[in-house]
């Protein structure tokens, strides 16, 4: 079977609590309504019980004190005439039987004439009953022991009335008259109206044989002595029920009511009360109407509380989803990844979670991982220090430093062939709720290609440093060579130009002194004819090497042209010039050459020229320098001239 999602199942669930709800409400609405039919059906029936009791007492005790009445009256008192005779006797014994009810007018005596020839009330002015109902009854029906009027009006008193008769006859069976009580049925009506039967409750006294109203709460005058027709009620009573419950609509008054009727014991008469629905069920549709609705306000409460729950429920879902999802994500890398990733337990140093990928790492698959303690994935080095690593970083977190929770070590892994492999291990110390740290969350990392790497790296460290080393001082070197003569290892013309740009112009700014010699060797091209080129090159570097040995760290030597020299005397006056320059003339005059036997000499002639005498700029002194030489080579050579100013 398929299974809901749960928003249908919390929907079905309220749904099944509110149709739930409602049955139980109803049940409980039918009961209450059934039970207070049930009571207004009690309450009727002990009603009619109760009036039963008290109008049949009445009638019982009226008609035995009738019969009574008949039996000890004396016949001669009915004779015509008599009455003055008789009245008082009897009119006593007439009034003290009627002193004991209430319920009647009083108990009269009539004579076959219908006159009223005693009465309990006294001097009763006697009206004619000979045309009365009862009178008439009970003259034509010999076997009849008693009788009910019609109710009638009192002709004097007013009052409604219902005449008990009983017949008064001779030995023989001749009717001499009657003995009557009237019944005030004003005491019976106030009876009626002293129960508590609701405002529209009926109280009804009729005549068992033909329905004859004969008493009604409330009282519609009018309908007294009518006689029933189509009754439910007095269908009942025809058909023999001593006594029943009925519910139906009356046709009187179009209400509808439940009825309870009651004959009355032995004489013609029953009685019903009557409870309209509409009063009894005033209460119970009150709490009906309450009970709904309570049940309404609180249906729209549990709709509220559904739709909350339903929105609560999709966040839920929705939050799920993402952690699902991230949860996904989150797998996905730990077992693509090519890393190792590791949960350790820190009490036991046991791990409780290793990615796929530790076959690679370390050739185990990760349920054998899994069974391994930590020191046995380790060489005896790398688990002693991981081990001491973990008490520093727990110390270290007790003590509330938060870096601490992240580290990375390196650790060398044992592989299940026995090899070692170089792992970087990163790690972060995972807390439990009570922030105490539980578990370790771990990445081993293969480093052996990297470890590798670095050491070829390091050797090509080395030798590009060398390499850089050699390159530095080729670079040096060829700085010299750009500014050097190869030949004799003096500065060249180029740098020359330089330094004496430079030279000048300080010179000229610090106001000093400045002196330039240029030499030439005499008579050169004879030595190159005569020796040999070669021999005029070493004759060359001797020259120069005789200039070097006697110069201060600040001149500069240069050759200038082919075997033309040129020197640079900062910060030196010409009469020191002309000392210097004459001091290598000197020096030169006294160099050697050997070739074979052959010892070999020449000489030099220098032109001296100084700042500020001889000029002011480079060109200038260069200029009288070159003069003062060409004066001294025809001078006669070997010897030093200066331009005179
Ligand atoms: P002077 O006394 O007038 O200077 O006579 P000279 O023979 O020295 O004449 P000059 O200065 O014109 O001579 C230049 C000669 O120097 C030409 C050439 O044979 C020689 N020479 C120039 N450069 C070199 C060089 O590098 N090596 C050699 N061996 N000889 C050179
Ligand atoms: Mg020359
Ligand atoms: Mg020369």
């Amino acid at each position: 079977m398929r299974v809901l999602p749960p928003a249908m199942r919390l929907v079905l669930f309220f749904l099944a609590a509110v149709v739930g709800a409602a049955l139980l409400l109803l049940i409980v609405l039918r009961e209450s309504y059934l039970e207070a039919e049930r009571q207004a059906e009690l309450d009727a029936q002990n009603l009619t019980g109760v009036l039963e009791a008290r109008l049949g007492g009445v009638f019982r005790r009226v008609h035995a004190n009738l019969e009574e009445l008949a039996a000890s009256l004396p016949k001669e008192a009915l004779r015509p005439g008599v009455e003055a005779r008789f009245r008082s006797q009897l009119t006593r014994e007439l009034a003290l039987r009627a002193r004991h009810f209430e319920e009647i007018v009083g108990f009269r005596v009539l004579n076959a004439e219908g006159d009223v020839i005693y009465a309990s009330e006294g001097d009763f002015s006697p009206v004619g009953a000979a045309d009365r109902d009862y009178f008439l009854d009970l003259k034509a029906a010999p076997e009849r022991h008693y009788t009910f009027s019609a109710v009638m009006r009192g002709r004097i008193s007013g009052r409604l009335m219902l005449v008990m008769a009983v017949p008064l006859r001779d030995d023989d069976g001749g009717f001499l008259g009657v003995v009557m009580a009237p019944l005030d049925l004003g005491v019976v009506q106030s009876l009626f109206q002293s129960l508590s039967l609701g405002e529209h409750g009926v109280v009804t006294l009729r005549r068992s044989d033909d329905g004859r109203l004969a008493l009604r709460r409330p009282l519609l005058e009018g309908k007294l002595n009518g006689v029933l027709r189509d009754n439910p009620m007095h269908r009942r009573i025809e058909a023999g029920d001593m006594a029943g419950v009925i519910r139906f609509s009356a046709a009187l008054d179009g209400t509808e009511r439940v009825y309870a009727f009651r004959r009355i014991d032995r004489y013609p008469f029953y009685v019903a009360a009557g409870i309209a629905v509409d009063d009894f069920m005033a209460a119970w549709q009150r709490m009906a109407v309450m009970a709904g609705l309570a049940a309404l306000v609180l249906a729209l409460a549990m709709c509220l509380g559904l739709l909350r729950l339903l929105r609560v429920e999709r966040e839920e879902r929705q939050i799920a989803g993402r952690l699902a999802d991230s949860e996904a994500r989150y797998r996905a890398l730990a077992e693509n990844s090519h890393d190792v990733i590791w949960m350790l337990d820190i009490s036991s140093r046991r791990f409780s979670y290793i990615s796929p990928s530790i076959r690679l790492l370390r050739g185990y698959s990760v349920e054998e991982a899994l069974l391994q303690p930590l020191e046995a994935t380790l060489t005896e080095e790398s688990a002693a220090r991981m081990l001491a690593v973990i008490d520093q970083r727990l110390r270290r977190i007790a003590a509330g430093d938060v870096a601490a929770r992240v580290g990375a070590t390196e650790l060398e892994q044992l592989r299940r062939d026995g090899s070692i492999v170089e792992t970087e291990v990163m790690t972060t110390f995972l807390f439990d709720v009570d922030g105490v740290p539980r578990s370790i969350l771990g990445v081993s990392r293969d480093i052996s290609d990297r470890k590798e790497a670095e050491g070829l790296m390091r050797e090509s460290n080395l030798r590009l440093q060398a390499q850089l080393e050699e390159i530095g001082r080729l670079q040096v070197a060829l700085q010299e060579l750009a500014i050097r003569d190869a030949l004799t290892g003096l500065y060249n013309r180029r740098y020359l130009d330089e330094t004496l740009e430079r030279e000048v112009s300080r010179a000229r700014r610090e106001g000093s002194s400045l002196s330039l010699v240029m030499l030439d060797i005499d008579h050169f091209k004879l030595v190159n004819d005569n020796y040999g080129h070669q021999l005029g090159d070493e004759a060359l570097k001797r020259l120069a090497r005789t200039l070097l040995d006697d110069i201060r760290a600040e001149d500069v030597a240069c050759r200038y042209g082919g075997e033309e020299f040129l020197i640079l005397l900062p910060n030196m006056p010409l009469e020191a010039a002309l000392v210097k320059a004459e001091a290598w003339r000197r020096a030169v005059e006294a160099l050697v050459l050997e070739q074979g036997d052959a010892a070999i000499r020449f000489t030099i002639s220098l032109g001296v020229a100084a700042y500020p005498e001889h000029g002011k700029t480079p060109d200038e002194l260069t200029r009288n320098a070159d003069r003062a030489l060409y004066r001294a080579k025809h001078e006669g050579r070997n010897r030093l001239a200066v331009m005179t100013v």
